[in-house]
Parts: structure tokens; C-alpha cells; sequence
């Protein structure tokens, strides 16, 4: 335990802290504030030949102030901006924050910092327009989890009693929007800058952070195990990727396993058992050769049905005998791996 709170004790400067849940530090019936939010005309404006002008007939500067937010993350530096850009001047702000925050974080910083300014300057009509749909959805339900959420909810409740209009907009990103392409510069070019606003970020923005290292360690783990376990899998299957072979591949789970037992070379088959002393003999059931995986796959007499359907299958996929099973599964293709999973399916999952 102490081992894990000295790799974290120094990010508590960084991260959002409270003594309480954050939906606990504000009045009760903010958490259910749900903004004026129009996700429909983004996607006339991007079907529109010129975009821009198509946005500026729509939302028309006319006794409101129209204001571009936008948040950046710059992989190549690990750098993360967001800004905001107005026609006025006074509800501009770009800034860096803290290389660890996610894309959500810089833009919802982005838009805590524009309403905030809004409070400041009092009564009037606002139009916040906004290219992630995934914020402006959070803003949408009360049962979003982010903290950050959280506080634009309750600065939108405070503009709200104090009679000020806002309504968010989203806008297709990289169409032509001029304001917006403003918003997006003036973001990139923050992400960059020295100065960084000294300013907490929610926890679970680290999150990748932690995932990252123990998938690492996790690795070298194996790796170093693969000489003396596993070597048979690690020498034909290993591939370093985090999500399972399996993943979303949509086969029942039995065929999962019995797939899983011949990527190890561990399998119920007679010939694996005996090599581990659990049974006496060999023989398969047809009485005429080794329990093996070549001859149930190839040559056992009991399945020469489902493999009929087997070998056509290959064949139809471009595969020419002699086939053989490991090397099939080996070419990681989704098709192959269904008909193999067709013909143990066929076999009862024997193996
Ligand atoms: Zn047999």
C-alpha cells in the first residue's frame, strides 16, 4: 500500500479533492439544471455547400454575443489547450493546462471559464457554440459522473437566476467555420505555450496514466515467465495486444475455450492428458489412431461430416490442404477462426 501511495502521493496538488462527493457541495436542485442545447442544425450547416455562410444566416451576431470554444490536445507534445474565441474581445482566453488532462477536461475547462466570465459581465443573450457533441450530450442528463460537469451545471443555474440567456450550439468541427477555425488555432497554439494554469484536473484523467503502466508491467511479466510457461503460445500467438483474440468476436463461450486450449497446446484430448499423466492410453474413441489434434481435425473417421463442411469452407476462403490448425489460427482471420469454430461446435467441443 505504501508502494502504490508514493507513485501517487505527489499528483494530490493536481487533482480535484474534496471531503465530500462533489453533487454534495452544491445547492440539491443545480444537479438537475439541463441547459438550452441545439445539436440538430450542425448537420444541415455541414450538408450546406459553403458551411460558413450557411452558419452565419443561422446564428446572426444580432443583440447576442456569439462565442467559439474549443479544446485541443497535441499527442506528438503531450501537450493539452483550450480556448475560446468572440467577435468581442473580452470573452477571448486561451490557456495550457496540465499535460495529463483528457480532450474532455480541456473542453470543459474551456466553457467553465467562458461561463464564468459571462456571470462577471451580468445580464444578456449568449450563444455558446461548440464542435463536441460529447460534452454538450453530458450537459444533456443529469446523471453524467464528471465533476467538471458538475460545476457548469451549477455556474449555468447561477446565470440562469441572474437572467442571463445562454444557449450551446453544436457546430460540425473542420468545415469551414471561420469562428470556430479561430476557437481550434487559438487552442493549438495554448497547447504549445510555456505558461500553464495552475488549475486541478478530475482524477480520472490519470487514469490512463496508471492503465498504461500495469499493462506494461503485465507484460514484462509474461515475458519473462514465457521461457519455462506458456512457451508453446508465447512462440505461436503472442502478440502484445491488450484486448483478448476474443474480443468482440461474437463465438459462444465453449468454442472460446476450446480455441483457447489449442492456442496453449493444453488440451482434453487424450494425447495432452497423457503428456500430463491424468490417463493411461492414447487411443481415440474410433479405435484406429492417437487422440491428436491432427487426427481429429484431419483424419477421425467419427467427424468426417463436420469436416466435409470444414474443408469446404477453407477451401472457399482461398485455403489449400494440407491444412493445418495451428498455422490457420496463426493468420489471425476472423472467417477462419468462425470455421474452425463451426466445425468444434459440430464436434461438441471435444477438444
Ligand atoms: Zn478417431
Amino acid at each position: 500500500m505504501m508502494e502504490c501511495y508514493s507513485e501517487v502521493w505527489f499528483l494530490k496538488d493536481s487533482i480535484y479533492c474534496s471531503d465530500k462527493h462533489f453533487k454534495y457541495t452544491s445547492d440539491f436542485f443545480d444537479n438537475f439544471f439541463i441547459p438550452n442545447i441545439v445539436l440538430d442544425s450542425g448537420g444541415k450547416i455541414s450538408k450546406d455547400i459553403t458551411p460558413n455562410d450557411a452558419f452565419n444566416k443561422m446564428y446572426p451576431e444580432r443583440n447576442c454575443v456569439n462565442i467559439f470554444t474549443d479544446g485541443s490536445k497535441i499527442i506528438s507534445g503531450s501537450r493539452v489547450g483550450f480556448a475560446a474565441w468572440s467577435s468581442n474581445p473580452e470573452y477571448c482566453l486561451a490557456h495550457r493546462i496540465s499535460d495529463s488532462a483528457s480532450i474532455f477536461t480541456a473542453e470543459c475547462s474551456a466553457l467553465l471559464l467562458v461561463i464564468k466570465k459571462i456571470i462577471t459581465k451580468g445580464q444578456g443573450i449568449y450563444s455558446i457554440f461548440y464542435d463536441s457533441e460529447s460534452v454538450l450530450k453530458a450537459l444533456s442528463f443529469f446523471t453524467s459522473n464528471s465533476i467538471l460537469i458538475n460545476k457548469i451545471r451549477q455556474k449555468l443555474a447561477l446565470a440562469y437566476q441572474l437572467n442571463i440567456v445562454i444557449k450551446f450550439v453544436w457546430i460540425p468541427s473542420h468545415v469551414g467555420i471561420q469562428s470556430n477555425e479561430k476557437a481550434d488555432s487559438l487552442a493549438k497554439s495554448a497547447a504549445m505555450s510555456e505558461n500553464l494554469l495552475d488549475r486541478p484536473i478530475p482524477v480520472t484523467d490519470f487514469t490512463i496514466v496508471f492503465k498504461r503502466k500495469c499493462n506494461e508491467e503485465n507484460k514484462t511479466i509474461c515475458i519473462n515467465l514465457s521461457d519455462t510457461k506458456g512457451t508453446f503460445y508465447f512462440e505461436n500467438f503472442y502478440s502484445g495486444k491488450i484486448k483478448p483474440w476474443f474480443a468482440g468476436i461474437g463465438l459462444p463461450r465453449k468454442i472460446i475455450v476450446s480455441i483457447n486450449r489449442l492456442r496453449s497446446n493444453h488440451s482434453s484430448l487424450k494425447t495432452s492428458l497423457f503428456r500430463k499423466d491424468i490417463v493411461n492410453e492414447t487411443l481415440c474413441a474410433c479405435g484406429q489412431s492417437d487422440d491428436s489434434l491432427d487426427h481429429i481435425f484431419w483424419e477421425c473417421e467419427l467427424f468426417a461430416e463436420p469436416r466435409k463442411i470444414l474443408c469446404d469452407n477453407l477451401r472457399s476462403a482461398g485455403k489449400v490442404s494440407p491444412y493445418n490448425v495451428i498455422s490457420l489460427l496463426k493468420c489471425d482471420n476472423r472467417n477462419i477462426i468462425y470455421f474452425i469454430g463451426k466445425f468444434l461446435y459440430d464436434i461438441e467441443c471435444k477438444i
